[in-house]
């Protein structure tokens, strides 16, 4: 009910809309498998708690960065098949490697780290090669592909490491239509050609996230990187959506405070906003030191008692405000930041756009004092 959770600043994360969206997009991408991307503990939802949901409703395999998120996961309990891509320079493989993750490489010198550090683990190494096919982040150069692949064949000898993956990450997706991803697209069938031909051999080729797992059923591949869509949000805003998504995140709490104000009076830091008629304020008691864009005013709002109201003024560390327009609304009343939607609520969708970001970013970026239930 309204008023049974009294917290000041809540993340309550609907695991039941997690399951929903997950085997949605497992039934959309069959045969291809759906690998559940929990990195940045799960864009802000909660990486185990998302991670057990994903896997029970059909992931078959979990994504994350760094080897940190991986033995997290596996500290967790997670047992399936799991590809942390993102190991630096100091990094450690041995623990991971021993931890049955698999691992990424993106370059002759890489792959031989990974090879040596499974020999003192007394594993065999589970790796996915990537090609950069244009995002110019990680992976092995056009150039620098067929050289990858025939040492990487040689280096399988040892017993050591097997290449089970060849992988590549797109530009924009978020636009289907955009040249750069045919152009993408292509590169990568001749690096999964040219890493077949040495003689790798390969169980899964991976190209698409979300967006493209969605809007491009020609990219999919063996398998399907999702991480924003099985959230609930929309990977490519404002392209019609085959799939029913449900946002999981709600962040919510209770307004601290409630007052009138005269025309003419300054709210917040510099007086950004004036009132030009006597109002109402209400003072909801969440900032940018839990991660709530201080970009977003003016433009945001916040639902409370039944109308979206307007954020005034700058957001600050711990609080911001909004105009209540005269109504009567007391401290103590809900307030809600954003949430599905479904109520009329704002969703991280209108935040994003009135901080000039995307989605991914709001989600991600909440924390600091907020604390976080699961329903
Ligand atoms: N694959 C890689 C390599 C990523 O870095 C990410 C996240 O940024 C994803 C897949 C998931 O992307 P999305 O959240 O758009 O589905």
């Amino acid at each position: 009910s309204e008023r049974a959770h009294p917290a000041r600043a809540e993340i309550v994360v609907d695991l039941d809309a997690v399951a929903h969206n997950v085997s949605t997009l497992r039934d959309l991408v069959a045969p291809a498998a759906l690998m559940a991307v929990v990195k940045a503990d799960g864009y802000g939802h909660g990486m185990s708690a998302v991670a057990r949901t994903a896997r029970a409703a059909g992931a078959t395999w979990l994504g994350v960065a760094t080897p940190e998120e991986a033995l997290a996961l596996r500290a967790a309990g997670d047992t399936g098949r799991l590809l942390c891509w993102l190991a630096a320079p100091g990094d450690s493989y041995e623990e991971v490697l021993a931890a049955d993750v698999d691992v990424a490489a993106y370059d002759v010198a890489q792959f031989d780290e990974v090879a040596a550090a499974a020999g003192r683990a007394g594993v065999t190494a589970r790796v996915h090669l990537k090609i950069d096919t244009g995002l110019s982040r990680g992976g092995a150069t056009a150039e620098q592909w067929p050289g990858l692949c025939a040492h990487a064949r040689q280096v399988e000898a040892s017993g050591a490491v097997r290449v089970v993956g060849v992988w590549s990450h797109l530009v924009a997706s978020d636009e289907p239509g955009h040249p750069v991803t045919d152009l993408q697209a292509k590169a990568f069938d001749e690096a999964v050609a040219l890493a077949e031909k040495a003689g790798l051999q390969l169980e899964v080729r991976h190209l698409a996230n979300s967006a493209a797992a969605i809007h491009r059923a020609d990219l999919r591949h063996d398998l399907v990187r999702c991480g924003i869509s099985i959230y609930g949000l929309d990977p490519a805003p404002g392209v019609p959506s085959p799939v029913d998504l449900v946002p999981a995140m709600t962040v919510q709490g209770r307004l601290a405070l409630t007052k009138s104000v005269p025309a003419g009076a300054g709210v917040s830091y510099g007086h950004a906003w004036v009132a030009t008629e006597e109002t109402t304020l209400g003072l909801v008691p969440v900032g940018y030191g839990e991660g709530v864009p201080r970009a977003a005013s003016p433009g945001a709002e916040v639902w409370v008692a039944g109308r979206r109201r307007p954020v005034r003024g700058k957001v600050c560390m711990d609080q911001l405000v909004v105009d209540l327009h005269g109504d009567s609304v007391a401290a103590g009343e809900r307030y809600v930041l954003f949430g599905p939607g479904d109520a009329g609520e704002p969703t991280a969708q209108d935040w994003a756009e009135a901080a000039g970001t995307i989605n991914y970013e709001i989600v991600t970026q909440l924390g600091g004092r907020l604390t976080r239930r699961y329903v």
